[in-house]
C-alpha cells in the first residue's frame, strides 16, 4: 500500500521542499490547512486509528510548497515536518533521518 510519504516523495518533478504529515499524530484541528499560504494542505478521505480525520498534503499541489514552515509552527501535535529536497535521499527520508529545514 502506498503511504502519503511515498506519494509525496515520488512526485515526478520533486525539486521543492517536501512537507510530510504524520497522519497518526494529527488530531484534525485544521490549523495547518488554514495557515498554509499556498493552500496545499487539505483533509484526508479516511480517519486515522484514533478516529480523527487527518490533514493531508494535496498531491497535485505539493510542488507549490515554499518551505515556509508555517504548517510546522502552527501544528499543536508536532505532526508535520518539512524536508529540503536537496538534503534528503529516498532512503534517509524513509528512515526519518532527513534534515529539517
Ligand atoms: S511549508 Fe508552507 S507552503 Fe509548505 S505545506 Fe507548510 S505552510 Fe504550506
Ligand atoms: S495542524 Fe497538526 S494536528 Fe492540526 S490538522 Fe494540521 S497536522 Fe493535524
Amino acid at each position: 500500500m502506498s503511504t502519503q510519504l511515498d506519494v509525496q516523495f515520488n512526485s515526478k518533478h520533486r525539486k521543492s521542499p517536501v512537507p510530510v504529515i504524520d497522519a497518526e499524530r494529527c488530531k484534525g484541528c485544521g490549523l495547518c490547512i488554514h495557515f498554509c499560504p499556498k493552500k496545499i494542505i487539505g483533509w484526508a478521505s479516511h480517519s486515522n486509528t484514533k478516529s480523527y480525520i487527518p490533514a493531508e498534503v494535496i498531491k497535485d499541489k505539493i510542488d507549490e510548497c515554499t518551505g515556509c514552515i508555517a504548517c510546522v509552527l502552527m501544528c499543536p501535535d508536532v505532526a508535520i515536518s518539512v524536508y529540503s529536497y536537496s538534503q534528503v535521499t529516498d532512503q534517509s527520508l524513509h528512515n526519518s533521518e532527513a534534515i529539517l529545514l
